[in-house]
């Protein structure tokens, strides 16, 4: 069944069954990332079992879509191990304000609907998988 996915390039919304994005042309987000938003998150982020890697981004900042790739990778990786998604911060200011997000990208990792990590601005892989790592 298709569902909804935010490209993230442009960040409108298409199906996940589309090859590329028919807006900007851009490949499509991995289907194991998950896309939070105010509706979802209390759901899908503090009520996870699993730890969950949130990535703060909008369609506007270019160090998101730099880390965009690392953290497409991270949900493969982990899947079964941990939830990773991204929240538009433009759209769901709700989540953005009430944990304070002043700059994006920034990453926060939860665990039992805990924050036990940050991370501000431009990040890699590795950085990534090591703090990951760290809760599993
Ligand atoms: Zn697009």
């Amino acid at each position: 069944m298709a569902e909804a996915v935010a490209c993230r390039v442009c960040g409108k919304t298409v199906s996940d069954e589309a090859q590329a994005c028919p807006h900007c042309g851009q490949p499509l987000p991995r289907p194991n990332l998950v896309v939070f938003s105010d509706q979802n998150f209390d759901q899908e982020v503090l009520k996870s079992d699993k730890p969950v890697l949130v990535d703060f981004w909008a369609t506007w900042c270019a160090p998101c879509r730099m880390i965009a790739p690392a953290v497409e990778a991270i949900a493969d990786e982990y899947l079964n191990r941990a939830k990773v998604g991204k929240l538009n911060v433009d759209e769901n200011m709700s989540v953005t304000g009430r944990y304070n997000i002043r700059g994006i990208p920034t990453l926060l990792l939860f665990k039992n609907g805990q924050i036990q990590e940050q991370v501000v601005g431009a990040t890699s892989k590795e950085a990534l998988t090591k703090l990951l790592d760290k809760h599993l």
